[in-house]
């Protein structure tokens, strides 16, 4: 993985009264016109806090949701971002509200230093989502130099990620940025040892990339969730009604072959007559699903071996829940893999959560400040950690040596 050049590396000469297009990630959830998670403007603030200390002049990009085709509508406006961040900087916010009139590029030569502007929803102007050069030209109008700080988007060549910064020069990574690539690049390309990968989630056909690639980088690949009753079944274990992709079993033997001592299954799983029917729980041997039952998480004596080699590893990546961790109490198993990070951490690991429903378990589980990183980027992690390039990161000029 090339190094990519950063805000840091910015002389103060290229920040001091310049105007900074940042591209930010404030996908958050709206409901009646108030943002009800602000996870991700927090999680821009130390980018556009730096910039603002260096009297850059900035403009936020960020898309919202999935508007049609270029055609703004109302619900997904920014403007609930606006409130939020005028709160969190303690400033007015100015508003951009079309990115296309003159009055936008007016509107952010006339910001005060240290001031901020916020432009509205990237994805109301067509072109964006197709990465076409004149949206690119559009964007790269309201600003002098490029910052992405929305790894969360990377994956995608959009307009406002990957055209933009071959217009805008410098194109540097933001703080947030740097720490997802860091932390999931660092463990990807020089980890310490043993390196250890838990993989779990619902289907093994959208992870075989993330298995394929991971499987020579690792020292041991831990395997949870429904994906492990697609192994069960492929090594000829009774599954009952649990998920299993009957059109994955040639695929599993495969990787079973393949992957040797090296991929670690559960011995057991906590079964029960269906989600609704939580009191009906018992544990049961990997091959023994009763007809009728379904296996939605992993049984205690695996947590116990999952955790003493998840506690001697240096570097853990985990992605992918080991159960139905939405539905207690079956987010038992996951719970526990949460703390079992949170304690190799503690002893020193490098561990790293990435994938949205993962990141959510350690939320949920109250355990997020005590892994090394929470990657904020779902689909976007789940790419760099299939060894995709993505095209956001590929577009931002090189450190050189
Ligand atoms: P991530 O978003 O972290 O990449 P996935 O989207 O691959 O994770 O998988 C998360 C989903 O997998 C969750 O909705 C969870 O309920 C489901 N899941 C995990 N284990 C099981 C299981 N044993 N049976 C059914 N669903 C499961
Ligand atoms: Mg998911």
């Amino acid at each position: 993985m090339i190094a990519k050049l950063t805000i840091e590396n910015l002389d103060p000469a290229a920040v001091l009264g310049r105007r900074a297009l940042v591209r930010v990630d404030f996908n958050v959830p709206v409901k009646d016109g108030k943002v009800t998670d602000e996870t991700r403007i927090r999680a821009a603030m130390p980018t556009i806090e730096d910039l603002k200390d260096r009297g850059a002049r900035i403009v936020l990009l960020s898309h919202l949701g999935r508007p049609k085709g270029g055609v703004p509508e109302p619900k997904y406006s920014l403007k609930p971002v606006q409130a939020v961040l005028e709160r969190l900087l303690g400033m007015p916010v100015t508003f951009i509200e079309d990115p296309a009139s003159p009055a936008a590029v007016e509107a952010t030569r006339h910001l005060p230093r240290g001031a901020v502007a916020l432009v509205e929803n990237t994805r109301f102007v067509k072109g964006e989502e197709t990465n076409d050069a004149a949206a690119a030209q559009l964007f790269a109008a309201l600003g002098d130099f490029y910052v992405n700080d929305a790894f969360g988007s990377a994956h995608r060549a959009h307009a406002s990620t990957e055209a933009v910064a071959h217009l805008l020069k410098p194109a540097v990574a933001g703080l947030l940025m740097e720490k997802e690539l860091e932390y999931l690049g660092g463990a990807l390309t020089n980890p310490k040892r043993p390196f250890v990968a838990v993989l779990g989630g619902a289907k093994i056909s959208g992870k075989i990339d993330v298995i394929q690639n991971l499987l020579p980088k690792v020292d041991r690949i831990l395997i949870g969730g429904a994906m492990a009753c697609t192994f069960f079944r492929a090594k000829g274990g009774k599954t009952g009604t649990s998920l299993v992709e009957e059109d994955r079993l040639e695929m599993a033997k495969q990787v079973l072959a393949k992957a040797g001592d090296k991929l670690v299954l559960p011995d057991g799983g906590v079964v029960a007559q269906g989600l609704d029917k939580p009191d009906t729980r018992r544990q049961v041997a990997w091959n023994a699903v009763p007809d009728g039952w379904g296996m939605y998480d992993i049984d205690p004596g695996t947590v116990a071996r999952f955790g003493k080699i998840i506690g001697d590893a240096k570097t853990v990546v985990w992605n992918g829940p080991m159960g139905v961790f939405e539905t207690p109490p079956f987010d038992a198993g996951t719970t526990a893999v949460a703390r079992a990070l949170a304690d190799a951490t503690a002893k020193g690991a490098i561990t790293v959560v990435g994938g949205g429903d993962s990141a959510a378990a350690v939320e949920q589980a109250g355990l997020a400040a005590k892994v090394s990183h929470v990657s904020t980027g779902g689909g976007a992690s789940l790419e760099f950690l299939e060894g995709k390039v993505l095209p956001g990161v590929a577009a931002l000029d090189d450190r050189r040596p």
